[in-house]
């Protein structure tokens, strides 16, 4: 390390470290355990980056993946959860103050999925309805 390290260069190399280590995908960790841990940090830009993302770095042949959450009303990462896809059962508590389900606590972590495999881990279950 120089004397002269501007800190501000540190710091902005610290964040794009930081940043790249909070949007890569853990180790066998599904696309929808993925894309729902992105929303909750980044939220949804009506696209589905955060899917196409976790393809390019875990699945790269998985080239229908946008389109098979498309047909399950996927057209953006926040609807994949809205209309498509949501977690099963034991992975989720009523929570009577705000008349929603949520993940249980801690938040179950993914259950894995083979490498190159774009499923769904045991967290997750299709839906038959909109929501719920
Ligand atoms: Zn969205
Ligand atoms: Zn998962």
């Amino acid at each position: 390390m120089s004397e002269t390290a501007d800190p501000v260069d540190m710091l902005e190399r610290e964040l794009t470290v930081l940043a790249f280590e909070l949007t890569t995908p853990r180790p066998a960790e599904c696309v929808f355990c993925y894309v729902d841990r992105m929303l909750e940090e980044f939220g949804c830009d009506n696209t589905l980056r955060w899917a196409a993302q976790w393809r390019g770095m875990r699945a790269p042949r998985a080239t229908a993946l946008e389109a098979r959450l498309a047909q399950r009303g996927g057209y953006c990462d926040c609807e994949i959860f809205l209309n498509g896809w949501a977690p099963s059962a034991g992975a989720v508590v009523y929570d009577e103050e705000s008349d929603e389900w949520r993940w249980r606590a801690p938040r179950p972590s993914c259950c894995g999925v083979r490498r190159g495999s774009s499923q769904p881990c045991a967290l997750w279950m299709p839906l038959r309805r909109p929501r719920w």
